[in-house]
């Protein structure tokens, strides 16, 4: 979200890296580093105020070899077309770490929702998801929330897109609102899915998941489901912070009283007093054993990652870590474990939310959250193989099996004509 520095170049550079231990076909290295269909829309709406406002938005499916393409739909003011390439990317590979039937996809609209009222925000998506409507489809392109959209925005994709069918068609959107078809347990699976990953690590590296000092950058809904589980798990959450800056006691704090209390108001997380105050910057470099950014991409940068002390990374964001870090990082010891595999849960469990729609046979939440604690246990562990049987980092073994997933069903599928 940068504009000095391209995160699309920073997910081209990854995918460089698994495409040589793969020794990937330079044509197929050029076909998984290019996105197959972009779209990019300029759309009036009418504000409140009765003047038209133009915004810009975009839908990015990047490849289908595996399925029907999938992933969020973010509304940022920082959102452009090189962010949402990248997002698209990311979506592929980490479909295929997880093993679920899809491609990945990404779309967003450059918009400061804070300045929009429910009326303009709900005419914005409705609009939007108009202009996009060629590509999106319960059986091509599946969108779901992402920063800046919840469960009523999908509800109004949902709606839009079966008014313009002229029946109602619950599987084009998951993340939608239970009673619309949505699943149990969707809100929180990106969160539980991050800590079912960091447990999995602790493990690996023999560490009691109850003595973890943890950090939460981000607290959005998968940072904020995150710090809890992670309280709940037994783990001191020691800092947290959302877009207006964190706050930080060695001692641990509240973090259920901080979600019911002090989350998505207007002051944000820093309105409690019974902590420090620090920055977003201070707060990656607190000390603590685990850090979970949760925020936005490019947090850690070569400018910084030495300075982090966490011995244990689990990327709850896409992309917070960049190339240049990992490097710092890996050379300090620390493990990352990287966004295409820890951050799974949610689109795992937007499949699950797609399959029940598709059968109109619903799920119990106990039934989805083990079915998600499965897929993530075992795509962990197969990632772990990797990495120790090539001694690599870890984002590196996820890449070197998603992209080769995607690359052997490219391959098995030929190329058209
Ligand atoms: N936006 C989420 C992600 O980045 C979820 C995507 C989905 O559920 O399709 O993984």
């Amino acid at each position: 979200m940068s504009h000095q520095f391209s995160v699309y170049e920073m997910a081209r550079q990854q995918l460089a890296v698994a495409a040589e231990y793969l020794d990937l076909d330079e044509g197929l290295h050029q076909v998984l580093a290019s996105p197959m269909r972009q779209l990019i829309v300029h759309f009036p709406v009418v504000l409140d105020n009765g003047e038209v406002q133009v915004f810009e938005g975009y839908r990015v499916q990047h490849n289908s070899a595996r399925g029907p393409t999938k992933g969020g739909i973010r509304y940022h003011p920082d959102v452009d077309l090189d962010d949402t390439n990248a997002l698209a990317m990311w979506m592929t590979w980490k479909c295929a770490v997880a093993n679920i039937p899809y491609g990945g996809a990404k779309g967003g609209v450059r918009v400061d929702t804070k300045q929009l009222s429910k009326r303009e925000l709900e005419k914005l998506t409705r609009r939007y998801i108009t202009e996009i409507n060629s590509m999106v489809g319960e059986r091509s392109d599946i969108p779901a929330p992402d920063i800046g959209t919840n469960a009523q925005v999908m509800a109004w994709v949902m709606d839009t897109l079966s008014m313009q069918q002229g029946h109602t068609v619950p599987g084009v959107v998951t993340g939608k609102p239970l009673e619309l078809g949505g699943s149990e347990g969707r809100v929180e699976a990106t969160g539980r899915g991050v800590i079912v990953a960091a447990h999995e690590a602790c493990k690996g590296l023999n560490i009691d998941f109850t003595k973890n000092k943890v950090v939460v950058q981000g607290f959005g809904n998968v940072g904020a489901v995150a710090a809890k589980l992670a309280e709940e798990s037994g783990a001191t959450v020691v800092g947290v912070s959302d877009a207006l800056g964190g706050i930080y006691n060695p001692k641990g704090l509240p973090i259920r009283e901080l979600v019911d209390r002090f989350a998505g108001r207007e002051g944000g997380i820093r309105d409690f007093r019974d902590a420090e105050q620090v920055s977003n910057s201070e707060l990656l470099e607190l000390p603590c054993d685990l850090l979970i950014p949760a925020a936005i991409s490019a947090q850690i940068t070569e400018s910084n990652a030495d300075k982090i002390k966490a011995k244990l990374i689990v990327e709850g964001a896409n992309g917070p870590c960049t190339p240049a870090a990992d490097h710092i990082l890996d050379g300090k010891g620390v493990l990352v474990v990287p966004d295409i595999l820890a951050n799974a849960g949610g689109v795992v469990v937007s499949y699950f939310e797609w399959v029940q729609d598709l059968q109109n046979f619903f799920w119990e939440e106990d039934e989805v959250n083990q079915k998600l604690t499965k897929i993530m246990r075992q795509s962990y562990a197969s990632v772990e193989n990797v990495m120790r049987a090539h001694k690599t980092d870890m984002r590196t073994a996820a890449l070197i099996i998603g992209v080769k997933r995607v690359a052997d069903a490219t391959i098995r599928r030929g190329i058209f004509p």
